[in-house]
């Protein structure tokens, strides 16, 4: 581990180095480390700012939307000034205002069957940040079949929910938790039901801080768990999330061995959901 920071850099990274748990080590290991944010929207937002603000060396950023003002009151990365850019070039100027230290990735696409396993394995850890069950359960495939860790949030109207999935460690996957995606229209997108934009930057600012504690190894792991959080109730609550040793994708008879079953739902555009 590369130990050698500039003077600027520590200064930069002083609150982080006085941390015993996080020290100059674990600051080497957040620059050393590869990040992809699938989704540069209200959890994206967070996610990106707070990752290049810690010092993450390199992160990826996925998505194929140009920025809406509809966008404005929850995706905090995004400004007036860049309504009708893509989102990826908008959280990377932001990003990169913030600390022009760290790599971003521009993947200015949409996720598929075709380019998810090659995106993925390019990097250490996944944050899905999506808004639809398709992508979402692409993302979730593709991170078991590539052995890395998927740090999943997700938001709806007054509500966020929070986890880590990584079966190649131990814990459950996203289909131990939901076997397959809800039948469309049962559960309604944020754009038919609405979400309070802060909800948004609590998760995806949640999300965040979980990857860091992943790539430097500290703290309790939220795999085997699940929080969530009502924020009309001001409540947090964490239930225990078992491994399903009949899931389909990372149980012992595991029928999912790759991502063609999803190669129709991707290329047919966005699903219809944004909560897990
Ligand atoms: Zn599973």
């Amino acid at each position: 581990m590369d130990l050698d920071f500039t003077e600027d850099e520590i200064r930069r990274y002083s609150r982080h180095i006085l941390l015993r748990e996080v020290g100059g080590t674990g600051q080497a290991k957040l620059k050393a480390a590869r990040v992809l944010v699938v989704g540069a929207g209200g959890l994206g937002s967070p996610l990106a700012l707070y990752l290049a603000a810690a010092g993450v060396g390199t992160i990826g950023i996925v998505d194929d939307d140009v920025v809406e003002l509809s966008n404005l009151q929850r995706q905090i990365a995004h400004t007036m000034a860049s309504i009708g850019t893509p989102k990826t070039a908008s959280a990377a100027a932001a990003a990169h205002a913030i600390n022009p230290g760290v790599t971003i990735v521009q993947h200015a696409t949409r996720l598929t069957a075709a380019n998810a396993m090659a995106l993925i394995s390019d990097y250490d850890i996944v944050c899905d940040g999506t808004d639809n069950f398709s992508t979402r359960f692409l993302v979730a495939d593709a991170c078991v079949l590539a052995h890395r860790t998927l740090v999943s949030g997700a938001v709806l109207r007054f509500d966020g929910q929070l986890s880590v999935f990584r079966p190649h460690l131990g814990g459950p996957c996203y289909r131990c938790l939901y076997p397959e995606p809800p039948p469309p229209g049962l559960v309604p997108s944020c754009s038919e039901a609405g979400v309070l934009g802060a909800v948004t930057g609590v998760i995806g600012t949640l999300q965040a801080t979980e990857v860091l504690k992943e790539i430097m190894g500290i703290g309790d792991t939220l795999a085997g768990r699940l929080l969530v959080w009502d924020a009309l109730a001001s409540r947090f609550r964490t239930v225990k999330l078992p491994r399903d040793p009949d899931c389909a994708l990372c149980g012992p008879q595991a029928t999912i061995r790759d991502l063609s079953a999803h190669a129709e739902t991707t290329e047919a555009g966005p699903g219809q959901a944004c909560a897990i």
